[in-house]
């Protein structure tokens, strides 16, 4: 797509030049008999609908949707203009806006703070991380905005999702006030819930956000997701099944499909586990859905991380890292569900 536009745009560009020197031409020709006045130059007419402009608190916006989904994947133009205010000239807004243009906004990226609801703020404010949103847990119906939209927050880090890398550039993060996980004596991690309160805020915000700047379901994605050796918020106990089913947002696979991958998958898992051959196939099929991960045909210590990463969002009834039989047809029904295009 991105190479389609390329072409799109460089063959407009080609075809502008040569209507300007054709332009140039005939207004050479003309000059002969007629002495155009400095002051009438003539512009160019832009017939087609413009989107109104508006003007609020010292800000411009326009709100009319221009996108031609023909030509970009999330061509939706409208918010607020930033324009430059050049010494001694004036920038209008006559020909705004150009149709090939599209918002850096891509990822929406969950996360919880691990810190109760005070420190999220210190942290999130007057340290080296931030998010664009953060979800208190004090049951009111405020959402604090830390990061401008149009900004970048450092939220992701070092990142990574199917061809993308360093989500930072391209997303919009939302921590979540929660305790994160505790180590009990068996050393397996034990999560903190979430509210009800809060599940219900992440909804309304991420939808939003969503909605917004068009973020398709597949760019929708856990802390754990695109940093799965580093990270394990939101983990297992965030309800992207309830997200998916009531808010139609983010990823979920069909159930029966996920049963006939079942069926294959518990005898492969008896015969072949062991198989670096096997293990390739499992590898591949993470790095396929989206995981930035290496394929060494060995249960490597990565791999055992992207599996916890990918059960803390798919198979949250169990995250030990270990693929089994049910992991593997959820992958599978998700690879089928939602693949690159
Ligand atoms: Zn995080």
């Amino acid at each position: 797509m991105r190479k389609t536009l390329y072409i799109i745009g460089l063959s407009f560009f080609v075809f502008s030049c040569t209507s300007q020197k054709n332009v140039k031409q005939n207004a050479s020709r003309t000059n002969k008999q007629v002495v155009q006045p400095k002051t009438a130059v003539a512009k160019p007419v832009n017939d087609k609908p413009k989107p109104q402009v508006t003007h609020e608190g010292g800000v411009d916006f326009f709100t009319t949707n221009i996108a031609d989904a023909a030509k970009n994947d999330n061509t939706v133009s409208y918010g607020s203009i930033v324009s430059a205010k050049p010494a001694g000239y004036k920038v209008v807004k006559t020909y705004f806006p150009a149709i090939a243009q599209n918002f850096r906004q891509r990822y929406l990226i969950l996360h919880y703070t691990a810190l109760p609801d005070d420190k999220s703020i210190t942290v999130l404010t007057q340290q080296g991380v931030s998010a664009h949103y953060l979800v208190n847990n004090t049951g009111d119906n405020e959402i604090y905005q830390l990061v401008d939209e149009n900004k970048r927050a450092y939220h992701a880090g070092v990142s990574s999702w199917r061809s993308d890398k360093n989500l930072n550039d391209t997303s919009i993060g939302i921590e979540i006030v929660n305790a994160g996980f505790r180590t009990d004596s068996t050393k397996s991690r034990v999560f903190a819930a979430f509210s009800d309160d809060q599940v219900k805020k992440v909804a309304a915000l991420a939808k939003d956000i969503i909605t917004r700047y068009q973020i398709p379901a597949t760019n929708v994605l856990a802390h754990s997701d695109i940093a799965p050796t580093r990270k394990q918020d939101p983990g297992p106990l965030f309800p992207w099944k309830k997200l998916y089913d009531e808010y139609q947002i983010g990823m979920w696979y069909d159930e029966a499909t996920k049963q006939n991958f079942l069926t294959q998958a518990q005898v492969d898992f008896t015969t072949r586990y062991s198989e670096p051959a096997f293990i390739f196939m499992i590898q591949t099929a993470l790095q396929k859905f989206g995981y930035g991960l290496e394929l060494s045909g060995a249960w490597d210590d990565a791999t055992k991380k992207t599996v916890e990463a990918f059960q803390y969002h798919f198979r949250p009834q169990k995250y030990d890292g270990i693929m089994d039989a049910e992991t593997w047809a959820i992958l599978q029904a998700l690879n089928q569900k939602y693949p690159i295009k």
